[in-house]
């Protein structure tokens, strides 16, 4: 078997194109389009092209961007003050802070500063409350454009054994969280599970964000596999590779995504995405905050 390729470049391109007329469709109403705040602190290389792309995208659909720069000794205090204020500024429907912060930071306590209202990338503990129990706003954006590329590709997630290798708060957990919510049976590894592959070979569908290159290869996955390859790794000599095995993988699955071009591209259009839901969100006449106000002082350390 030889895997259809899934092109993420392909569904990403359409995604903004729907984004760019719903762009159109606010503005047409209401004059005025959807604002993102985008803070980085510090000097974090990767973190600086990965803002830039944020903001090239916005420019692309026709969404606002306003950048932060802090220096990696500022104050904690001073970047809440500014989340405060940008959580009651109109003109901004969503926040984001790059990660990763300063080793200074208490991450959480910025990061539930920002508005559950304006939390795009739904870090917040309201919104991941609210994938628990079903029916998050803000759906985190990169298991969000993992399920578009599903969705995208006809595969249907009810009754299927879906397996997810690495459970961090930003990719793996909320991931199946969400698999679970369409209704797949869902199982979790990660660093401490004993033996992946007697796991990853009951996967109809393997998602794989652990951060290491080639830790799925081919005796671990079943024929016919859909495997979707969240994984981003410079390799020394510089090439961007995921965490599966591609070529001896993609000769036993059905689908694949392949990195670069797989869920990377997705990933900043699901941002644009929950940007522009937001802004819609707060356009609407009935529109009742999620939360009144989250005090950082109250943050759970
Ligand atoms: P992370 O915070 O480092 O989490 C990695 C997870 O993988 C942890 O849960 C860890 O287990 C688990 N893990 C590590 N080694 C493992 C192993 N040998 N077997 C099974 N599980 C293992 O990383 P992340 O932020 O989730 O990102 C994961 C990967 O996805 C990275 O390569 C990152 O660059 C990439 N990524 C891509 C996108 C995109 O847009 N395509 C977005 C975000 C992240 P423990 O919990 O036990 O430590």
């Amino acid at each position: 078997m030889t895997a259809k390729i899934i092109d993420g470049v392909a569904v990403a391109k359409a995604i903004r194109q729907e984004c760019r007329e719903r762009v159109q469709h606010i503005v047409a109403q209401r004059g005025i389009p959807p604002g993102l705040a985008v803070i980085i602190v510090g000097a974090d290389p990767a973190s600086q092209i990965y803002v830039r792309n944020k903001i090239r995208a916005c420019a692309n659909v026709g969404i606002k961007s306003f950048r932060f720069d802090y220096p990696a000794e500022v104050n904690p205090d001073t970047v809440i003050d500014k989340i405060m204020r940008l959580n009651d500024d109109p003109a901004v429907h969503g926040i984001l802070v790059q990660l990763p912060l300063p080793p200074s930071f208490d991450m959480s306590r910025v990061l539930h500063s920002i508005s559950a209202d304006k939390d795009v990338d739904g870090f917040h503990l309201y919104n991941v409350g609210g994938l628990v129990v079903g029916g998050t706003v803000f759906p985190p954006c990169t298991p969000y454009g993992v399920l578009k590329l599903l969705e995208h590709e006809r595969i249907t997630l009810e009754g299927k054994n879906v397996v997810v290798v690495g459970a961090s708060n930003i990719v793996g957990k909320p991931m199946a969280l969400m698999l679970m919510q369409h209704e797949a049976t869902v199982c979790i590894c990660h660093a401490k599970t004993r033996d992946l592959a007697q796991f990853t070979m009951l996967a109809d569908i393997l998602v794989v964000a652990a951060g290491h290159p080639n830790l799925i290869q081919p005796e671990m996955v079943r024929t016919g596999a859909v495997v979707i390859d969240v994984g981003i790794n410079r390799l020394k000599d510089g090439r961007l590779v995921g965490d599966v095995n591609f070529d001896g993988v993609a000769a036993k699955a059905s689908c694949i995504t392949p990195v670069p071009g797989g869920v990377g591209p997705m990933t900043v259009s699901m941002l644009l995405v929950n940007t522009i839901t937001s802004c819609e969100r707060w356009q609407q006449q009935n529109f009742a905050p999620m939360w009144t106000k989250f005090a950082p002082a109250q943050a759970i350390k």
